[in-house]
């Protein structure tokens, strides 16, 4: 079993590295900001009252996005392991996810933490970045980094990309501010336990996959 929490301001790669572990050892990823989306766009209780923290690049209260995760946890694709992305992002939410996994005899094995020393690289990143809003695919690409086959179109499936309305500049600078104010206190609380990896997100996706695989020890 291998549970892993990615963590990182907007940019650093988390997403993408998380894509390769889950094709690699088939582990579900669970991104709170995809369920947020998700919610959002259904329209569901919950999206209505995350709508306008994520419009302005706030984090949504703690209590809302811990029901959401112990929800998740419980869909039953999570006897190998998860890798949770975005989560937590509190100090609260990390607390509420020990008890949760205590409850059931599980732990976190590994937090990875992506920094990137160079905050221009971050907003290069997120301005140019789309993906493909197909339910289940999700595939992200960039401007110049990684644009896709043909302009504007996914490659698995044909799918328009679509820019994600955060990704702009103005609520870039609001949601790095946020990760500025309650991640360290976050990556203190791992460091205690123990399980604190640095990654180095400054670097191309595949070295980063290298660093990746050592921290888990595969
Ligand atoms: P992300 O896709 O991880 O960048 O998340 C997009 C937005 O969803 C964030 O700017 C927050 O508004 C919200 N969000 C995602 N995960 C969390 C979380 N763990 N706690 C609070 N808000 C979250």
């Amino acid at each position: 079993m291998l549970n892993l929490i990615l963590m990182g301001p907007p940019g650093a790669g988390k997403g993408t590295q998380a894509q390769r572990l889950t094709a690699e050892f088939k582990l579900p990823q669970i991104s709170t900001g995809d369920l947020l989306r998700a919610a959002k766009q259904q329209g569901t209780e919950l999206g209505k009252k995350a709508a306008g923290f994520m419009d302005n690049g706030k984090l949504v209260p703690d209590e809302l996005v811990i029901g959401m995760v112990e929800e998740r946890l419980q869909k039953g694709d999570t006897n190998a392991g998860f890798i949770l992305d975005g989560f937590p992002r509190t100090v609260a939410q990390a607390q509420a996810l020990s008890a949760m996994l205590e409850k059931h005899r599980m732990r976190v094995h590994r937090v990875l933490v992506f920094d990137v020393e160079n905050r221009e690289k971050l907003k290069e990143r997120i301005t140019g970045r789309w993906s493909c809003p197909k339910e289940g695919c999700g595939a992200v690409y960039h401007t110049t980094n990684k644009p896709p086959k043909v302009p504007g179109r996914c490659d698995n499936d044909g799918t328009a990309l679509v820019q994600r309305p955060d990704d702009t500049i103005a609520k870039l600078g609001k949601r790095l501010g946020e990760y500025d104010s309650f991640a360290p206190a976050v990556i203190a609380y791992y460091k205690t336990l123990g399980l604190v990896e640095g990654m180095n997100g400054d670097l191309n996706p595949d070295v980063v996959y290298g660093q990746v695989k050592k921290a888990i020890g595969q």
